[in-house]
């Protein structure tokens, strides 16, 4: 148990023992920050108290009454006093911040004495039981469990609200228009509704109140949202929660309070404004929720001067202590100003870029500093595209809402979770529109192109995960009125049902009806287009920025996997320096060549495959003369055929019989053929080198395509570096017979062309036996390419096809944390790389050493790929940037941990 306030034991720094917000609540009071007392329960007693069939430390509760005592000092209140009560909240907090996903209990101590006392004491009856009403419904909730039914649309305990409103005002009125009388009355429908629904009494006592809230926290932990999170952002359950018990402050004693939540900068787009938002005799809580729709925090400026002064005061501060965006939560309570949260701002990438830039421009920190503070796995998000600014103009806007996620979306809406989970799964856009969301409805959010919501402000759900999941978002779009019984949307005159079309436009907060054309980002136009207006967007020239310090950061280059010249040029333009995998095969299946291939294949003799192949050659040279030509200089390995021929062959009758009737073979033939290629496990069949092994024509082939192509594109004064690639070598001898192939292609065609070519001729390590014997296999290789969607196939003895049957069960079992296709197993399928990387060193000091797996454009793995040493990781075209970046951090954070 750790103290805060006048007398603090923590500090921002203990974030693994005391969870985020209560080691920034220790933080905030150390740099003199208006912060109310409490104490911190750590992340230990989580996981004591998981470990112990959900019980407590025998010390705990000892601890927590002279934490209580502490407070009570303090405040000069006392916890279940008849005169002056203390009333504390109950506050989850794990490590990261966990947006809505675990519950926050307030005015904990209230019952129908002390609720009585503190009316008398503040002289506010109205406040007093204002809050009375709050906890018993926060406490139904959270700790007995009183919620939503899945049949049901509203909360049980807003129902009983708008009953009551309905019963005595036959209208809708506003929270803050309820008399003592009705909130009292609230009170009695409230435990009713408690004792229907969880079969028991609302606890009386303050110390009952204060374990059983305590031990919901920890509850929390392990419900279906927080795990659902925790999957996403792969966050160990290990981790556990800690848990804030702290004296209240109170936003709901007239209109000199409030509860606020705001931004040191604007989080959606970056710009340098105070952004946040707040009601005016509010609870925290309702902020959040999104019920009420909130202000600009500009408007405190004109309603309570003073406490906008202290606002604009503690922003600078936070920011220069820092030196980070923080997300702070407040509440004002008779015109004073208390701090109840700050962490770093989660923000989108366009604002992260924007920050970072400006924050070194500003000398908050440095440009190391800035790189870092740019999440790779987002960086995707500026490359995504906008709506065609012409189409815009055309369309009109139905309605309005904030900007709260920036990009374009079209979709088909939705205005249930589960609804748009299927309709998504069934290969739709969705667009989800809701009145509000809640964490109830993540998946939903998770499987949307972009969400639209009626109520709520910048702080609400919605904008929040659209953040942090980098959705387009447009909430308290008040001008849409949706009706969840109909399923349909009105807004401006018009109906739309489920499966109609609207796009929203999450960076002007317009929302339009039907599909909006969009148009590429400023970066991919500036880039790829040469697009001179998008050149001089400061989202451009920023991006531009951070990509330099990138390549000034990292050691390990990125090259790409391109197999055509255009998908060459583009990744060249991302700044690619080179491609790290071209796949032969896919140049096989274009207009006529399938069939030269098709007769490769059913060729009976060496020399009719010889033929076959001969017209198969021009077109291979030609896409390597086009590839060389697009590097302009850079190196490029190409790896030989590799799929089963089986794969080349048509499969249905009437396909066989056309082909038949096309190349003059007869059907019966081609049949046979399929069958004889049949295999029962392709995947570790008759392919890779073993082709070029069985049919070395292939290879020579192939061989004489790349050098020939070199030595045209050399000639044309273009610098030229092939890097050819044997695939699948498990043992040194099916490498050297290529190898040899390979030399005596290179040698002909220099002899021939009289051009002197600089080649490498190396492998792919994707097959253990080939990483366990690599100081043998390196004795012949120049190169080797990490392969490690094979790696990871056979090293897990795991077919990436066949594994959507039960690889989903092991990532909710956490048997693997990550999907090891995504993310390289670093533990397991990771050793063999190492053991490659250091055995292929061994025997070759100067040995080049890249990935080409899809591995290679994810920024965990690249982390892995930087600790090992690669000298590069290749990626598609478009992931060239967030390899780069990757590339980056991980570069500066192995010279960080050095
Ligand atoms: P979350 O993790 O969901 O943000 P919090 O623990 O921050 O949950 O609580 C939500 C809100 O409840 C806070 O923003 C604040 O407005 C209010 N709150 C929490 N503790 C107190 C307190 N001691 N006094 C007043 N309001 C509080
Ligand atoms: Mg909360
Ligand atoms: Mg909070």
């Amino acid at each position: 148990m750790y103290l805060f306030g006048r007398k603090t034991d923590g500090n921002g720094t203990m974030k693994p023992l005391l969870g985020g917000k209560g080691a920034n609540l220790a933080e905030m009071c150390r740099i003199g920050l208006p912060v109310p007392p409490g104490f911190t329960i750590t992340t230990e007693v989580c996981t004591y108290y998981y470990a112990s069939k959900r019980t407590y430390p025998a010390a705990l509760r000892g601890q927590m009454e002279a934490g209580v005592a502490s407070i009570e000092q303090q405040t000069g209140k006392k916890f279940g006093d008849l005169k002056n009560p203390l009333l504390v909240s109950v506050r989850s907090g794990a490590r990261d911040s966990m947006p809505g996903m675990m519950d926050t209990i307030l005015n904990l101590g209230l019952n129908d004495q002390t609720v009585e006392a503190l009316a008398r004491k503040t002289d506010n009856p109205r406040f007093a039981w204002d809050c009375y009403r709050r906890f018993v419904q926060m406490y139904g909730d959270v700790v007995l469990g009183v919620q939503k039914r899945p049949d049901e649309d509203h909360e049980p305990f807003e129902t009983v609200i708008e009953q009551l409103k309905h019963d005595r005002y036959h209208q809708a009125v506003e929270d803050t228009k309820l008399t003592v009388d009705d909130l009292r009355e609230l009170v009695v429908r409230f435990k009713a509704l408690v004792k229907e629904r969880a079969g028991k009494q609302f606890p009386d006592s303050p110390w009952d109140q204060l374990m059983g809230a305590v031990g919901a926290v920890f509850g929390s932990w392990m419900n279906d949202r927080a795990i659902v999170y925790r999957r996403k952002y792969n966050i160990p359950s290990e981790w556990g929660t800690a848990v804030n018990v702290q004296a209240m402050v109170y936003g709901n004693t007239g209109d000199q309070s409030g509860s606020g939540v705001a931004f040191t900068r604007n989080p959606a787009n970056g710009e340098k404004e105070f952004y946040g938002e707040f009601l005016i005799n509010a609870q925290g809580e309702d902020v959040v929720a999104g019920v009420r729709t909130p202000e600009p925090v500009s408007e405190l400026k004109k309603q309570m001067p003073k406490a906008f002064a202290e606002l604009e005061r503690i922003r600078q501060t936070l920011e220069k202590h820092f030196k980070d965006v923080q997300d702070f939560e407040f509440t004002i309570e008779d015109g004073v100003v208390y701090m109840l949260q700050t962490r770093n701002g989660k923000r989108t990438a366009m604002a992260a870029l924007k920050f970072s830039i400006d924050m070194f421009r500003e000398k908050l920190i440095d440009w190391k500093t800035a790189v870092m503070r740019n999440p790779a796995d987002q960086l995707e998000q500026l490359l995504a595209p906008v709506f065609d600014t012409a189409e815009v103009a055309k369309a009109k806007a139905i309605a309005t809402g904030l900007p709260a996620g920036p990009g374009a979306a079209s979709g088909q809406i939705y205005l249930n979770a589960d609804r748009a989970v299927t309709a998504a799964e069934k290969g739709q856009k969705v667009l989800l529109v809701r009145i509000e969301t809640s964490p109830e409805d993540l998946r939903g959010m998770i499987a949307a192109e972009g969400i639209l919501t009626a109520r709520g402000g910048v702080s609400s759900h919605a904008a929040l995960v659209a953040r942090q999941m980098g959705k387009v978002c447009v909430c308290g779009a008040a001008g849409i009125e949706v009706d969840y019984q109909a399923r349909t949307v009105k807004v401006d005159g018009k109906t739309f049902k489920e499966g109609d079309w609207m796009s929203i436009d999450g960076t002007a907060g317009k929302v339009y009806a039907g599909q909006v054309k969009t148009a590429p980002s400023e970066i991919v136009a500036g880039l790829l287009q040469n697009d001179e207006a998008a050149k001089k967007t400061e989202k451009f020239r920023n991006f531009q920025q951070l990509m330099k310090w990138c390549s000034d950061a990292s050691r390990m280059s990125v090259r790409t996997n391109a197999d055509t010249p255009e998908q060459t040029e583009n990744a060249v333009a991302f700044g690619a320096v080179g491609i790290g995998l071209t796949r032969t095969e896919h140049m096989c299946f274009e207009g006529d060549r399938i069939d030269a291939m098709r007769e490769m294949i059913l060729a009976e003799t060496v020399e009719e495959r010889k033929a076959a192949l001969a017209k198969l050659l021009p077109y291979q040279r030609e896409d390597f003369a086009g590839i060389f030509r697009a590097l302009k200089g850079y190196p490029a390995t190409i790896r030989f055929l590799d799929p089963p021929l089986h794969e080349f062959l048509p499969h249905t009758k009437q396909q066989q019989e056309e082909l038949a009737k096309k190349i003059g073979v007869p059907a019966a033939r081609i049949h046979q053929r399929v069958e004889q290629l049949h295999e029962f496990n392709p995947m570790l069949g008759f392919r890779g080198c073993r082709l070029g092994i069985g049919y070395p024509e292939i290879s020579e082939m192939q061989a004489r395509a790349v050098f020939e192509a070199a030595a045209q594109v050399q000639k044309e004064g273009i610098k030229v570096r092939p890097e050819v690639m044997i695939p699948l070598v498990a043992f040194k001898k099916e490498l050297d017979l290529q190898i040899e192939v390979v030399h005596q292609a290179a040698r002909a065609v220099q002899k021939e062309t009289g051009v002197k070519l600089t080649y490498m001729v190396g492998t792919m390590i994707e097959i253990p036996r080939g990483a366990l014997t690599a100081d043998e296999i390196a004795q012949s290789a120049e190169f080797f390419s990490f392969g490690t969607n094979d790696l990871t196939q056979t090293g897990l003895g795991m077919s990436r096809d066949d594994s959507g049957s039960f690889l989903p069960h092991y990532q909710e079992l956490e048997i693997v944390k990550k999907n090891p296709f995504a993310t390289i197993d670093a533990t397991g399928v990771g050793q063999l790389v190492d053991i490659a990387v250091r055995k292929g060193r061994s025997s070759r000091p100067n040995i080049k050493l890249g990935i080409c797996g899809e591995h290679g454009g994810d920024p965990s793995s690249i982390q892995f790929f930087e600790k090992v040493g690669l000298d590069y990781v290749s990626c598609s075209p478009y992931r060239v940037p967030v390899a780069r970046l990757a590339a980056a951090q991980a570069a500066l954070q192995t010279k960080a941990g050095d």
